[in-house]
């Protein structure tokens, strides 16, 4: 028998969440993110659920490819653009549309040889001062992109520093919207923070969903998945493979970091780091056991992590663990709590599911 670890994809939850981005950003127009292999769920695992998004935005020119081989003939979007002047051969063949955020783009773009005009997303440095040309740039890049034969529409986008938090996006819309002011084009700029908290105050002709589609909360702890009416969209569960009776005194695990104060009954699951449950996570990360709320006590291990099994006096070998996501019998534990217990994000757990984990979809 395999080891019981299992990673679950809720269609239906995906499908919800898409519904819930579009509910958000009525007059926009939706990008399903699914970069990073749909931020881990597979992106032939999220297709279906994603096929009602008006096109799919990642960076992976390889992804690219599996998008179109899964037959998806709408819009694709290349977020970081082309890395290198062939990529915008594949461009043309796959009818990939691409961000300009530099010089180094244009040149390329201005040496292609193409038959059929390319349609691009100028990006603009609003503040997040990563990727994009700057505000006193940005008018001239439009008019050498414009000027090309290579280039057919040009859409101006940006991204969010802070679209989740206290500082808000204000300041970088003002930049942008001063710079764009009389510049043709469609426009996007919100990610899953700025749709759901601004989306009805800003134009957005594309919104840029990425992670409230898998049920990740973009604003945690200010806000839960329940505010916003986003459901889990993955599930991390595994069993008991052991159970351990301690005495007062006695420790668990590598350095004896947990030691109990009294007599306590401990499981004993099997998931570990190696599986991408995070090392960092520590006493007292919630954990479900058959769908009941509990704790993890001591450190995480390559391959096991330990549980506290006092809410749960009946569970024994085999008894259900949830990492993250829903317990078959439908408890919630939301991969935010678990992410903040390891000081992380619900990002990075999706992202870091090993791939010795199978993954199942429902
Ligand atoms: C990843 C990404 C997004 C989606 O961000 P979320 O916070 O997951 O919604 C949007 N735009 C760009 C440019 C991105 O790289």
């Amino acid at each position: 028998m395999p080891r019981p670890i299992l990673a679950t994809v809720h269609s239906a939850a995906l499908r919800h969440n898409l519904d819930r981005a579009r509910r958000a950003a009525l007059d926009s127009r939706v990008w399903a993110v699914v970069k990073a292999n749909a931020y881990g769920h597979g992106i032939e695992r999220v297709f279906e659920a994603f096929r009602a998004a008006d096109g799919f935005a990642l960076l992976d020119l390889a992804e690219a490819e599996r998008v179109r081989a899964l037959g998806w003939r709408g819009p694709v979007l290349l977020l970081e653009g082309v890395f290198d002047p062939r990529d915008l051969e594949l461009c043309s063949r796959l009818d990939l549309w691409h961000t300009v955020h530099c010089d180094a783009q244009i040149d390329m773009l201005a040496a292609h040889k193409t038959q059929a005009p390319q349609r691009v997303f100028l990006k603009m440095n609003s503040g997040m001062n990563r990727l994009g040309f700057a505000p006193e740039r940005f008018r001239s890049a439009w008019t050498r992109l414009n000027a090309l034969p290579q280039v057919d529409e040009i859409s101006l986008m940006t991204h969010f520093s802070d679209a989740d938090g206290e500082r808000g996006i204000a300041h970088q819309v003002e930049v942008f919207e001063r710079a764009t002011q009389d510049l043709p084009g469609e426009r996007s700029i919100a990610n899953s923070a700025a749709t759901l908290r601004h989306a009805a105050r800003t134009r957005n002709d594309w919104v840029r969903p990425g992670i409230l589609l898998y049920g990740g909360v973009p604003d945690f702890p200010e806000h839960d998945a329940e505010h916003w009416q986003l459901q889990p969209a993955m599930t991390l569960a595994t069993r008991l493979i052991g159970v351990q009776t301690l005495k007062a005194d006695d420790t668990i695990g590598y350095g004896s970091s947990f030691r109990a104060e009294g007599p306590l009954r401990i499981g004993v699951a099997a998931v570990g780091y190696a599986d991408g449950y995070p090392r960092h996570c520590s006493t007292g990360t919630p954990v479900l056991v058959n769908g009941v709320r509990t704790r993890m006590v001591g450190r995480v291990s390559m391959d096991m992590i330990t549980v506290d099994l006092t809410p749960v006096p009946d569970a024994g070998i085999g008894a259900e663990v949830t990492l993250w996501g829903r317990s078959s019998k439908g408890a919630l534990l939301p991969i935010d709590e678990v992410a903040q217990a390891g000081g992380t994000v619900g990002y990075e757990l999706m992202c870091a599911v090993a791939p010795r984990v199978p993954i199942a979809a429902d």
